[in-house]
């Protein structure tokens, strides 16, 4: 759903950073090769460079040819030249035969090499431009730099990149009862963990946080903080969302024209979690405890700011894994409940108190996802996990 509406959004800005800073963020360039790799043929072995057509056969060693340098001289009729991996192939060579088998069939007595077996064309050999060729695009435009494309960038000489500037996403807390976190809270109220691990999220999954000031359960304060929060590329707001009397965001959402694509999910925890439009922004309504509000935004928000980052989301949701334990729950909705994998990957369900308890979130090193239309798993059965 939040895949089918929100579109992956490459107008936005992009700005060059250096490639040690480039980790994470979202390519908007396609890198080119700047020439062919590899640039000439190249051993894939240390070895003998030879010419096929002189086996099976006796050759006299002329000399060797190390990486970095060029061949000096070409591999004549009955001829070798001694190769190191990576090195230039010799002209007249085309195969090289591996160092490694050396003993087997082949043999060395002083500069005579015997070999007693055919090469195969090309053996051992990678061809110019065989990895890719000059002009290439080797990393593309909307690919999450990760260190295999930090290390495509330095080998085509990129010291810097253009990447997607990151989304803006204000995130917005509700409730009497919470408190800035440098301030001591007594009995009633919890002090704002919410926003911390949210704008933690936002950070890792690609945008910029901004955190915006706690708004009291009350209709007017509440639409004026989601009217300034709107003017982002998205809102997040955590609370408020429940049947309670006391929970605004929907009618303040509603009052400033919203349009809502869900406003209730069949998930546990985070049931009431809402999603919508409004002003020209997509905002998110999750439930404010502490679980929920970790869920409902790797489950639902997460693909969106993905998206409004620039980036191709096209990773499985899920994988599955062994549990190591028996479960059982009561069918009707897909549960999210912190998981602990083992070092063989079989996954138990932890004990927890609830979607407050923040505690047994951070003991889970997995999230498993419990099939709604499904009541019983032995041990070994296959279930859903996220990864944390
Ligand atoms: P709500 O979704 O507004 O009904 O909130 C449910 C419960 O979540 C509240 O009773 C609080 O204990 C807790 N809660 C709400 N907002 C936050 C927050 N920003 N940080 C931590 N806990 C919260
Ligand atoms: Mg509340």
């Amino acid at each position: 759903m939040v895949l089918d509406t929100v579109p992956v959004r490459r107008a936005r800005k992009t700005e060059r950073v250096w490639l040690s800073e480039a980790m994470g963020r979202v390519l908007g360039e396609d890198v080119l090769a700047d020439r062919d790799m590899p640039p000439m043929a190249r051993s894939l072995r240390d070895g003998f460079a030879v010419r096929g057509a002189d086996l099976p056969g006796v050759l006299r060693i002329k000399g060797e040819v190390k990486a970095g340098e060029m061949p000096t001289r070409a591999v004549g009729g009955g001829e070798a030249i001694r190769i190191m991996t990576g090195a230039v192939i010799p002209e007249g060579a085309d195969a090289v035969l591996m160092k490694e088998h050396v003993s087997v069939d082949v043999t060395v007595e002083g500069d005579v090499l015997r070999v007693e077996r055919a090469a195969q064309a090309r053996e051992w050999i990678s061809e110019a431009g065989s990895m890719a060729k000059e002009g290439e695009a080797v990393a593309r435009l909307g690919r999450v730099v990760d260190s295999s494309v930090v290390a495509m960038c330095a080998s085509v000489g990129r010291s810097q990149v253009e990447v997607f500037e990151r989304p803006v996403v204000r995130i917005l807390s509700t409730g009497d009862e919470v408190l800035d976190i440098a301030r001591k809270p007594n009995a009633t109220q919890v002090r704002n963990s919410n926003a911390w691990a949210l704008a933690a999220d936002v950070r890792q999954f690609g945008g910029t946080a901004e955190i915006l000031p706690v708004a009291p359960d009350e209709e007017k304060a509440t639409r004026e903080l989601i009217e300034y929060g709107l003017a982002a590329d998205l809102l997040l707001i955590s609370g408020g969302v429940s049947a309670g009397d006391y929970d605004f965001v929907e009618v303040a959402l509603a009052n400033l024209g919203a349009e809502f694509y869900f406003d209730r999910v069949l998930i546990q925890p985070g049931q009431p979690t809402v999603f919508g439009k409004a002003k020209g922004t997509y905002f998110f309504g999750l439930p404010g405890n502490p679980l929920s509000t970790w869920v409902t935004f790797r489950v639902f928000a997460q693909a969106a700011l993905e998206r409004l980052a620039g980036m191709d989301t096209d990773k499985p949701f899920a994988e599955s894994a062994p549990m190591a334990k028996a479960y059982r729950h009561k069918a009707g909705l897909t549960r999210f409940l912190p998981g602990l994998r083992d070092a063989t990957g079989a996954v138990e369900i932890l004990a927890w108190q609830g979607s407050g308890d923040i505690p047994a979130l951070v003991r889970a090193n997995a999230i498993v996802m419990v099939d709604a239309d499904r009541e019983a798993w032995e041990v070994g059965d296959r279930i859903g996990v996220l990864p944390k």
